[in-house]
C-alpha cells in the first residue's frame, strides 16, 4: 500500500486524505522535511498558493519539495497545488515562488473572482471507469501553455472558456485546476495512487 502525503501547510487537507484512503492508499499529513522523506507520493491541495508558498518557505519545505520532485517523487497538485507545480506563473504576487516540475505556464485566478466559481463536466480519458468528471472550480487557475513533454488530460468543453486546459501530466507529476476531493468521485485520486504504485515498482 503506498503512503501518500498531503502537504498540510494550508488548504483542504482532510478531504484529500479521505479521498486517498478511498483510493486504497495510506494518507499522512506532511508539514516537516522529515515527514516528506517518508512518503511515496505527495498531494498538494487547493487553498491559496501565495500563503502556501510563504509557509513552505517558513517551514523550510520549499527546497526539500523541489529536491524530491526532481528526484522523481510522484506529486499531484489541485488548484493552488497546480500553481505550486508550475514552472511559470502569471498573476502571482511579487516574488511568488513555486516548487515547479511541470513545464507549463499557469494563470492564477484565471476564471475570475470567488463569485465566479463554478462546476462543469470535464472528460478525462485516463480515468477508470471512463465517463465525465464533475469538476469544481474555486478561484481556479488555468494552464496557458505547456511544453512538449506535458500531456494534456482535460480541457473545458462548454461556454466561453471552451478549450482551456485544466488537467495535465508530465512524467510522475499530475495537476488539475479543479477540486476532485469534494464530490465523492475519487477517480482522480485512484489514478494518482496507481501512478504512485507504479513508481514504487520502478524504484
Ligand atoms: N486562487 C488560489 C490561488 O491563487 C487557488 C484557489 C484554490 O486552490 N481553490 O492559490
Amino acid at each position: 500500500v503506498p503512503t501518500i502525503g498531503v502537504l498540510a501547510l494550508q488548504g483542504d487537507v482532510r478531504e484529500h486524505a479521505r479521498a486517498l484512503r478511498s483510493a486504497g492508499a495510506r494518507a499522512v499529513p506532511v508539514r516537516r522535511p522529515q515527514e516528506l522523506e517518508q512518503v511515496d507520493g505527495l498531494v498538494i491541495p487547493g487553498g491559496e498558493s501565495t500563503t502556501m508558498w510563504k509557509l513552505a518557505r517558513a517551514f523550510d519545505l520549499l527546497d526539500p519539495l523541489r529536491k524530491r520532485v526532481e528526484a522523481g517523487m510522484p506529486a499531484y497538485g489541485s488548484c493552488a497545488g497546480m500553481i505550486m507545480l508550475a514552472d511559470r506563473i502569471r498573476d502571482g504576487v511579487a516574488g511568488q515562488e513555486t516548487v515547479g516540475g511541470i513545464d507549463m505556464t499557469v494563470r492564477r485566478n484565471a476564471f475570475g473572482r470567488q463569485v465566479d466559481s463554478f462546476e462543469t463536466d470535464v472528460t478525462l480519458p485516463v480515468l477508470q471507469p471512463p465517463g465525465p468528471f464533475r469538476a469544481v472550480f474555486i478561484r481556479a487557475p488555468w494552464v496557458e501553455s505547456v511544453g512538449d513533454s506535458v500531456e494534456i488530460l482535460g480541457r473545458i468543453e462548454g461556454g466561453e472558456r471552451t478549450g482551456r486546459i485544466v488537467a495535465v501530466r508530465q512524467g510522475r507529476l499530475v495537476a488539475t485546476a479543479f477540486h476532485p476531493e469534494l464530490t465523492g468521485d475519487f477517480r482522480v485520486h485512484r489514478y494518482f495512487a496507481e501512478l504512485v504504485r507504479q513508481a514504487m515498482e520502478e524504484g
